[in-house]
């Protein structure tokens, strides 16, 4: 068996929070890191792929938090590197909101419908910061007014489960402003990371050549102690390190995937357990020509259905890539569950009902459709934290020995978002090299001591101390000076 490989750091996963740890490790001097990675790319829920002759984002698709007091750092590195941006106007739509006899909602009753929606959900809050303590079940507390009609529903869907702004007083909406941009650029959205690894990993003509990136190293076990740390992957490498920084999502942290041994502390476990994540599924369909009004103010439309949540949020791609004739709708949780679940050709029917309800029964089949499968795929079990308590995140994030926790769920302020992600690994990287320094400083003194100690142990023929004898002649030496005193 070969012996195992030895680095200062190991980073699990090349999402975005873990490149952005390494950053900040390698660019201080760190450079004996290895990231394992187990899928054969960078990005994590940063993913475009080919669809219906354009790229799409099947994973994050929007810079949320632009025009505020302070700058998203993600929106900084998407001017720096020139990423084609769209400004997302919800403001018109829930003018939009059709019923299912293709009626589209006065929008005097739409708006009213929406006010009402967000002074309850405002109430709902005022009452959750009121009884706020650790581990409060914060599904549990009803609106004042529980959306029944399909127009309710599709307004609450929107405002709670889409995130728009004006729903809840989102951190990231106070400090970075209201603003969201679509990013839709052939290079994708995952341009951006592989321009940020460029500045520390060998790379050559776009390709990633630093073999301290490591593509299909499913990491299955991690053995550690107060100061090193051995990681198993799934296809029999060892590796070891002094330190570990787990940038796994928190879905991942929920199922068995990573064995720990010792095993994770019961406080550790429960953070992880009790943190709520979100499954958000974008489908895409394309069409062989266009049937839904374009134009201003029309770019999302909204299908109000008695079943919550029901094929209700859908945008086209004609202002992205006119001609496109790609519509894309959001499911989430346990919709996307049950999606997640059949067969496409079921989904899609389904797709096509809601379209028929709403434009007509003459309108053109779907030529394709992508379902992707974040709720079933073992490196993610789910797309994001749903703004996890405080303290959860604290518990999550609180570092145990060697293994320090990173990822978008360890961002206070921002969990959830990509700027979560990117901000928790450098406050990581921050805050291991921190620690290397402190080690470095606690061995200097050690060695200092040994070496203070020399002419004292030339007598007894021995040079130098175990760390248990170390130990020992620290406490007699203090027993004796106190005594002296
Ligand atoms: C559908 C969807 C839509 C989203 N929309 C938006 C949006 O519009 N705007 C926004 O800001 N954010 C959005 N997000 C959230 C955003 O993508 C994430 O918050 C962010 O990318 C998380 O980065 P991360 O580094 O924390 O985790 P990840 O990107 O998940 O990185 C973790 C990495 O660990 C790897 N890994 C997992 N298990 C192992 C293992 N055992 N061994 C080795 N490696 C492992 C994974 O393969 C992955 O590459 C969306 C996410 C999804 C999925």
């Amino acid at each position: 068996m070969e012996s195992p490989s030895r680095s200062s750091v190991i980073i699990v996963g090349a999402g975005v929070s873990g490149l952005s740890a390494a950053k900040v490790l390698i660019e201080n001097g760190v450079e004996d890191v290895v990231i394992l990675e187990a899928s054969d790319r960078i990005g994590g829920r940063i993913l475009k792929q080919d669809f219906g002759g354009v790229s799409v984002e099947l994973g994050a698709n929007w810079i949320t938090g632009v025009g505020g007091k302070e700058s998203n750092p993600i929106w900084e590195l998407a001017q720096k590197w020139n990423l084609r941006t769209f400004f997302s106007d919800y403001s018109n739509a829930h003018f939009n909101i059709y019923d299912q006899s293709g009626k589209i909602f006065p929008s005097g009753v739409a708006a009213d419908a929406f006010k009402k929606a967000v002074e309850s959900a405002t109430q709902k809050l005022k009452k959750l910061e009121a009884d706020s303590c650790y581990g409060i079940d914060t599904k549990a507390a009803k609106p004042s007014s529980t959306p029944k009609t399909p127009l309710e529903l599709a307004i609450d869907f929107m405002l709670h489960d889409f995130e728009m702004p004006g729903g809840d007083p989102i951190s990231t909406f106070l400090d970075f402003g209201e603003r969201e941009f679509l990013v839709a650029d052939e290079r994708g959205y995952d341009h951006l990371l592989y321009k940020m690894v460029e500045e520390f990993l060998f790379t050559s003509e776009g390709k990633l050549l630093d073999n301290r990136l490591k593509f299909n190293k499913v990491v299955r076990e991690l053995q550690h102690s107060s100061n090193s740390v051995t990681v198993m992957t799934e296809d029999g490498c060892v590796f070891e390190a002094n330190y570990v920084i787990l940038s796994v999502s928190i879905g991942v942290l929920q199922s068995d995937l990573i064995a720990f041994n010792p095993p994770l502390p019961r406080w550790k476990t429960e953070a992880i357990q009790k943190c709520d994540v979100v499954v958000y599924t974008k489908i895409f369909l394309k069409f062989p020509s266009k049937f839904w009004p374009c134009g201003p103010g029309k770019e999302f439309f909204v299908y109000a259905h008695e079943r919550r949540g029901y094929y209700t949020f859908w945008q086209h791609l004609e202002n992205q890539y006119p001609g496109s004739n790609i519509l894309v709708v959001t499911l989430t949780n346990e919709e996307s569950k049950r999606v997640e679940a059949q067969l496409d050709e079921e989904t899609l029917k389904e797709a096509m009902g809601a379209l028929k309800d709403m434009f007509g029964h003459n309108i053109p089949e779907a030529t394709d459709i992508f379902v992707p499968r974040w709720w079933n795929n073992r490196f993610q079990r789910g797309t994001y934290s749903n703004f996890p308590h405080d303290q959860v995140v604290r518990d999550i994030k609180a570092r145990l020995g060697c293994i320090f926790f990173s990822g978008e769920h360890t961002s206070e302020r921002y969990s959830g978002y990509v700027h979560g992600g990117y901000l928790a690994g450098i406050e990581t990287g921050k805050a291991l090299l921190e620690e290397i320094e402190k080690e470095k400083e606690r061995s200097i003194e050690s060695e200092n001591q040994t070496v203070s100690l020399e002419p004292l142990l030339a007598t007894t023929g021995s040079l130098s101390l175990t760390q248990n004898e170390t130990m020992l002649y620290r406490v007699s030496n203090a027993i004796f000076l106190d005594n002296c005193i």
